[in-house]
Parts: C-alpha cells; structure tokens; sequence
C-alpha cells in the first residue's frame, strides 16, 4: 500500500486540482480502498467527527458528586465533629459522602453509557467503497481516500471530490445557507479562491443529496472540514438536559431553598430555646441534607437511560432525549401505511388485460407460479400478450431478485423497493427477465419514481434504431395521459367510455385492498436527444394493464390500532396509494369504516388551512397524498391541538418529520437525511413498534414522577418531624445519623428502585397526558404532603408513647424506627396511583422488594445488635417493641391504599 499524505494544512485547492493527480495525492484509486488501508488511515488521521461530539467523561462525573451545596455542608459537618472528638459521627458522615459519590457516580456514568450506546446506534452511515464492493458504515469511520456513494437522501459524511455524477443536487444550507439545491457535476475549476457555493466539483459535509446519484473521494475529515472549520468557530453545545430534567432542576433548587430556609427557621428557634449551638448545627446539616432532594436530577437521568434502552430492545430508537417525554402526551399518530401498517412484502394477485382478468398464483417473490384466465391456462394469443407486458414490467424496473438463502427453500428476497420487486417476479413467472432485458434493449433515459410523480419511465433502444418508453404508476394518475390502451384485438384509441372501464376496474381492484399499478408504453420513432422533455414522453402513452399487488396487513397492527383506541391516541393511515385501496386496508386494521374518513391529496389541496385543520379532526386515511401535503397535515392538526407523531422515510419526508412533534424514521426504508432529521427511529419499520415507543414513554414519566414522590414524601416526613419537634419544644426525635440514615438507605436506594418500576399494565387504558400538565399537579402534592403527614405522626406517635415511660435514647430509637419502617412500605404504594398494593407482585419489581426487605432487616439487626446500636446511636428493643413499630407503620400505608381506592372509584384521573 502507498503512503497516504496527509491532508495539506495550506487551504489545500481540492477542487482544482485534475482528477488523476488528485487521486494520486491522496493515494486513493477508484475502486476504493481496502479495510486494511482504510483501518490504517483511521487511526491515522482520527475518527470523522467533530470535535464537540461528547464522549465519556468519568472524571467530569465523578467531579460532579461533588458540587452540590450539601456535600460540602457533610463535609464541613464531618470536620467538625472530628475536630469534636466526635468520632462516630465524623466517620459515619465521611463514610455517608464517600457512599453518596459511589452510588451517584455509578448511577450516572451507566446512565451515561446507555444513551451513548445509543448515539452510536442512531449515529449516522455512509456509503464507501471497501475491498471492491460498496458497504454501508457508520459515517464516524469514513477516511481521506474513501470513494463514497452518493443518492437521494444521503447525508455526505466527509469533504469529498466528485468522480462522477448524474444530475446530482445537495442542499447545502447548513454551510453556505442557501437552501436551494445546487447541481453538482464533474469538472477542474480553474481558480483556487470561488466560494464554497460555487465549487460545483466538490461535496461537502454537512450536506445532503437531494437527488440524483454520483460517487466522490473523500478529500478531508471531521474537523479539516469546511463543516468543522465552522463548528470550531461556534463554541461547543453543551447537553441542556431535556425540558423535564431542566423543569425538575429548577423545582429541586426551588425546593432547596425553601427547605434552607425552613432549616434556618428551626435553627434560630432552637437557638431562642437555649439548644447548644454545635447540637443545633448538625442537626441543621443532618435536616438539610434530609430535606434538599439533592438526588432528584441523577434519579430522573436514570430513570430515562433505563427507559431508553428498554424502548431500544422494543426497537425504538430514541434518538432526542426529550421526545421520550412527548411520547408519553401524544394524541395523534400518523403512519405510512406501506411497510408500516402493512407487510411491505408484495405479491401480484390479479391482472387487468386487454379486457380480460387474469388469476396470479405463487408465493412471495418467487419467480414461480401460474396465471391463468377463468380458470384455465392463457391461449396462444394470450400467451403473446402476457409475454409483452412481461418485458415492460422487467424493462421498467430497479430491483433484483434472489433466492434467500437463510430461508426455508423457495423463499426469495428483494434487492429495491417491494413493488418493483412484485412486478419483476410477475414478469419473470411470464418469462421475462432483468438481464436479459438489458441485454436486448439497453437504458437510455430515466424519470425516476417520487412520491409526487406517482410513476417511473424508463426509455429503452428497440430493433431498427427506434426507442421504446415504458411506464408504470399509479394507473387513475396514468390515464390521464393515455391516447390509446391495449384492446384485444389491437391498439386502440381510448375512448371516454373505455377510459370509464378502465378506472371502474382499477376502483374495483383497490376495493379489495390490492395495490394497482398501471402499466403503459410509447413508441418513439428515433432515438431521443440528450436532453428529453419528461411531459411529452409521458403522453400519448398506450395502456397496457392493470396489476393489482396483495401487500397484507401487520398481524401485529391490529391490535396495535385497537390499543391506541384504548389508550386514546388517533391512528391517521398516509398514504400514497388509492383511496379504495387505503380505505380496505384501513378496515382490515380497524382504523376507518366509511369513506367520510377518507381524505385524497387533491380535495386536500382544495381546502384551506382553516378548513382542513376541521377535516383533519375526523380524517383517519389520507390517500394519494405526497410528501409535500405530509406538513400540512401535521401543521393541521397541531394547530387543533393534537400533539403528533408522523413517519417517513423518503428526503421529502424531512420537512414533516421535523415539523412533527415526534419525527419518526424508518430504520429500514429511511435515508439517511429522514433518520437525521428525527426524534426517533423505528428499527423494524412496524407500526407496532411505535406504539411500544409512546407505552415506554408513558411508563418512564410514571417512573419518574412515582420516584419524585416518594423523593419528596420522604423529606417532607422528616422535616415535618423534627419541625414539630422544635416548634413544640420537645427533646430532638431524632439524631443527625439518623437523619443521615435515613437519606440514605430509606430514600436513596427505595426511589432507585422506583425510576426503573416496570411498566404499569394499565398505562395504555388511559387518555394521553395533557401536554402541558405539569408533573407536580394537586394530586402529586397532595399523596407526597399525606405521607409526609403520616409517616411523621407515627414516628412522634413511637417517641411520644415511649417518653411516658422510658428515656429519650429509647424514644428516640422508636421513632427512629417507626419512620424508617413506615417510609419503607410506603415505597409499594408509590409504584401505582391507581392499583392497590395487594395486586402488585413483589417479583415485578424483584430490586425494590430485596431493597426493602433488606432495609427492614437491617433495622431489625440495629434494634437487638450491640455494636450497630454504637454506631447508630440506638438502644436494643426487644422484639414486642419491634413487631409493634411493624405494626405502627403499616397505618401509613394502610391510609394511602384507603384514600387510592376512593379516588379510584370516584373516577378520578390517575396512574
Ligand atoms: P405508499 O404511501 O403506499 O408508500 P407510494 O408513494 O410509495 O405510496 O406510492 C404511491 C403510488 O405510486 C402507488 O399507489 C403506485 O401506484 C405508484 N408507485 C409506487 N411505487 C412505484 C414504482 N416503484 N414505480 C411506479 N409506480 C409506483
Ligand atoms: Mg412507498
């Protein structure tokens, strides 16, 4: 292998240099490099990335533990008391901080682990040439000497030199802010100083192809880019957390501060009251430490990191961090129809020609099977027509077929689009194949397929210099432009009358659920010039068929349509097929029953936006749309307030996506442009998929907000405690480790178990979250301040009975005792505002249960264990004493399963 050079660092003039020195330059050949040479040259010039990609930091996280306010009070505390001789406590809070930063670090960088796993599943892909063959790998790994691949929908991952291009168009916007497509093509430019919009020769990273295809070699990389010429100018973003992480941080600095204050309250009340200054200024630390939900972000981060890699083996992708909070309050969800609500696996069924209706039999793709006609095998003048259309078919078309392999025998597999595949097969069970097509009648021309086309040409050469054209599209959009059709007897002109039959007998195919395409032909005398004008070709076109291809449904959809109805989220099918079609399907899913519900792109064009926003309420099927009426669509509906997820897949996909308020690509059929423009990606392209997505969504703000609630019920508990305590000038129910405890073992670990709760199973029976409805509503307070409430009372319930009889250090203990028992088995009741307790198994969330078991043992231990009650500052009990707290603290939780249970039967809104 060559040397590689490295890239000049003297502004080198890519685009005018020759080709072949330029290739020479850079040690590049046009067949691409070999991954050998391309691993040398990635570890040579460094992973194709910009600079301000976050990676991993353990070191910042570790760091991060110790911000908080709260660590250095403990800290401070711990001092003191060392300073004091107080040597129990010094070691019990050091030990407490050393946890505390053990605990959050590991929490957080596993967090962290699995959203960057993530970031590397969505991250994007390029199109290079490796030993000879063209592979798709993650864009991070493209080098300097790659020839990359260029389509529509490609993002252009590096700096890179044209080698060929055919009618290639990027969208550059993101560097030169032009949001025109520019055409590319293959040239030397003579001057080194043009604008980068001008160096028609050169793509640039960044971009985008918008259409056309090419290929180019890779001239430059991640920052020697012009991309990150002017991401080094733009300081780096830093990751601002989703806007409930950054809600929760503002409410948790809210909190603080209030629980400062009220902490600064108690101290100069203590300190009226004559309470030794050092005493009240570690109960102070302790009370803080208690009341601060210091560990409220960390739990909320974990809480969606678990959420999102649960959603990612539910093949869900999320790619924004956010949407996972939109996902749960999403009232609409619009869904292409093909590939999504439907198979994508198409199969010719039925075919329309010159009068007659033909039978197709034959599994899947394979290119075996019978047509027949009523019944019987096709004459010999029927034979010569199917043999006629079956060059069309396999003349106009991209895809291949191929035996799978990994398959049981007879199953094939489609290399392109399903469609084209299912006609390819047809023709060839007619004889007709790809090559040979190719062979006798070579490509001259092309007008690809879009989305807003609805058909594809292909010109090809025929005998005696003359030139065929060779249609198929959607086949009402197609008559449109048919002067003659293919009669029995011959070619004819296409009458008004037969134009009607025609169109009556592609409805009634779609009726049935089959997707027709229409196939047509035009005879062109000479060969066609270089530049050839699309709508004169695609007229006077003769009608040769009707193909009506089966595409069925998911089996999974169904009951994914039938759940959203429970959970109160709209399903919207889009479509570019027929209405007929769309509609058939959309009964077979159960998504629409009459044509009321059936909107076509041309009466959506019609309406204005104030009126379609009132279609769009009822609307459940939107046919022969394009992607341009996609945005309209989202625009409509949020403007009625839904709050909306759409699909895509294609480039023209992007604006809707983006405009959406949950994008979403499709992992199979997206291009890159699509996956990059969305919140979320759809690994498996199904429908059902992204109703597992919105279930996740809701069980994760569920999750977060039962953590929160336990988080703060707990806090408010001891506060109130100890509150009580000074305001009434009673002895201290509590010693600051047993605060200190308490925040630790009872709250901490209890509320992590919460943030990863499984799913409830009723969380798709309900309505969808209002979009804005905050996550502290009345409720919320109200359940957190009523087990603040009880959990405090039966802890000074303990310490007031045993102060009739016994010293404080006995008191103490039982209250001590009592709150961490009742906090504990509060934690079950928290796993659901609406189940009661008893209908939630201990093993659906195994961690919470051995937490609290092994909490409550713990405690039992402390209570008849000598040396522990050192440590803790305890006295032994006996076990009456301790079945009795038992007892006591099962009232809290006793309560909070009574007041469920009567909002539950009043009806009342709830988890
Ligand atoms: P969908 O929303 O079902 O994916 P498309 O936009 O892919 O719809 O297709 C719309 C219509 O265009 C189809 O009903 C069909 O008639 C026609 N069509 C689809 N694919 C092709 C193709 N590859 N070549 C020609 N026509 C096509
Ligand atoms: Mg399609």
């Amino acid at each position: 292998m060559k040397e590689a050079a490295p890239p000049d660092s003297a502004e080198p003039a890519w685009h005018t240099l020759p080709p072949e020195e330029l290739l020479a330059r850079i040690s590049a050949e046009p067949q691409g490099l070999s991954s050998v040479e391309a691993a040398r040259r990635l570890s040579q010039f460094g992973p194709n990335e910009l600079r301000e990609a976050s990676r991993l930091r353990p070191w910042a996280i570790l760091v991060n533990q110790f911000k908080s306010f709260i660590v250095w009070l403990l800290i401070v505390a711990g001092g003191a008391s060392g300073l004091l001789h107080d040597w129990v406590d010094a070691i019990a809070i050091f030990a407490i901080v050393a946890l505390n930063a053990v605990i959050g670090f590991y929490q957080e960088l596993s967090a962290e682990k699995s959203i960057a796993a993530l970031k590397r599943m969505t991250a994007p892909r390029a199109k290079v040439r490796r030993d000879g063959a063209v592979d798709s790998v993650p864009a991070a790994e493209v080098v300097p000497g790659d020839i990359i691949e260029l389509a529509p929908g490609d993002l252009v991952p590096a700096d890179a030199r044209l080698l060929a291009a055919a009618s290639l168009q990027c969208v550059e916007s993101a560097l030169t802010g032009e949001s025109e497509s520019v055409l590319k093509r293959v040239t030397t430019l003579l001057t080194a100083g043009v604008p980068l919009g001008d160096r028609e020769n050169m793509v640039f990273m960044g971009t985008n192809v918008a259409a056309g295809a090419g290929h180019a070699v890779v001239v430059t990389t991640a920052m020697a880019t012009e991309f990150g010429r002017i991401a080094r100018l733009i300081e780096s973003t830093t990751d601002e957390g989703t806007p409930l992480q950054k809600k929760l941080q503002s409410f948790g600095k809210l909190l603080a501060w209030a629980a400062l204050g009220m902490v600064g309250v108690l101290f100069a009340l203590g300190l009226l009251r004559g309470t030794p200054a050092f005493e009240l200024f570690m109960t102070s630390v302790s009370l803080a430490v208690a009341a601060v939900p210091e560990g409220l972000p960390a739990v909320v981060t974990v809480a969606l990191a678990v959420g999102v890699s649960r959603m990612a083996r539910r093949r869900a992708l999320v790619r924004k961090l956010h949407s996972v909070e939109t996902l749960g309050s999403t009232t609409v969800i619009c869904s292409d129809k093909t590939g999504t609500l439907t198979r994508g696996e198409m199969t010719v069924r039925s075919l329309f020609l010159a009068g007659e209706t033909y039978s197709v039999s034959g599994e899947g793709y394979a290119p075996t099977g019978e047509v027949t006609v009523a019944g019987r095998p096709p004459d010999a003048r029927q034979t010569a027509r199917l043999r006629e259309l079956a060059w069309l078919l396999a003349g106009c078309n991209h895809a291949h077929l191929a035996p799978d392999g990994a398959e049981p025998a007879g199953q094939w597999r489609v290399i392109g689009t399903p469609t084209e595949g299912a006609l390819l097969a047809l023709a060839m069970k007619l004889g007709a194949s790809r090559e040979a097509v190719e062979e006798k009648f070579p490509k001259l021309h092309e007008f690809p397929f879009d989305s807003e086309r609805k058909r594809r040409t292909i010109i090809r050469r025929a005998a005696d210099g003359a030139a065929r054209a060779l249609v198929t599209g959607a086949p009402d959009l197609l008559l449109r432009r048919c002067a003659f059709f293919q009669a029995a007897g011959g070619i004819k002109r296409l009458t008004d009358a037969e134009r009607e039959r025609l169109l009556a007998e592609n409805a009634a195919m779609a009726g049935r659920g089959l997707r027709v395409l229409g196939a047509a032909f035009r005879d062109l005398p000479a060969l066609p010039a270089e530049t050839v004008d699309v709508e004169k070709i695609e007229s006077d076109l003769v009608f040769a068929a009707l193909t009506g291809l089966q595409d069925p449904p998911r089996p999974e959809a169904r009951p994914a349509v039938a759940e959203c109805r429970r959970a109160g989220i709209r399903v919207v099918m889009i479509t570019g097929d027929h209405p007929h079609t769309a509609l058939a399907v959309a009964r077979e899913l159960g998504l629409a029953e009459d044509e009321q519900e059936v909107l076509a792109g041309t009466e959506l064009d019609a309406l204005m936006d104030e009126n379609l926003r009132k279609r769009a309420a009822t609307v459940a099927v939107y046919a022969r749309v394009s992607a341009e009426h996609k945005l309209r669509i989202v625009r409509a509906l949020k403007a009625g307030g839904a709050v909306v997820a759409m699909t895509g897949d294609g480039v023209n996909d992007a604006p809707a996506i983006k405009g959406a308020d949950i994008g979403i690509a499709m992992g199979r059929a997206g291009t890159e442009v699509t996956k990059q423009a969305s919140d979320m990606i759809i690994t498996d392209d199904n429908f059902a998929s992204i109703v597992a997505a919105v279930e996740e969504g809701r069980g994760i703000y569920d999750n977060i907000r039962k953590t929160l609630q336990y988080l703060l019920a707990s806090n408010s508990g001891e506060l109130l405690l100890i509150a009580v305590a000074v305001i009434a000038g009673w002895p201290m129910p509590l010693l600051p480790i047993h605060l200190l405890w308490i925040n630790l073992v009872t709250d901490g670990l209890p509320a992590l178990c919460l943030a990863v709760d499984p799913i409830d199973p009723g969380v798709m029976r309900r309505p969808p979250r209002r979009a804005h409805e905050k996550i502290t509503d009345a409720g919320f307070l109200f359940s957190m301040l009523l087990t603040g409430v009880l959990t405090a009372g039966s802890a000074l319930a303990a310490f007031l009975v045993a102060l009739q009889t016994a010293p404080v250090e006995v008191a103490r203990t039982h209250a001590f005792t009592a709150l961490v028992f009742a906090q504990l088995f509060c934690s079950f009741s928290y796993r659901s505002e609406s189940r009661p307790v008893w209908r939630m198994s201990l093993w659906s969330n195994l961690p919470l249960a051995l937490v609290v078991g092994g909490s409550l043992g713990l405690q039992l231990w402390i209570q008849h264990n000598a040396t522990l009650a050192v440590l803790l500052k305890t006295t032994l009990v006996s076990w009456g004493a301790s079945f009795g707290l038992l007892a006591l603290a099962l009232g809290p939780l006793a309560v909070l399963e009574g007041v469920k249970c009567f909002r539950r039967r009043r009806g009342e809104r709830t988890i």
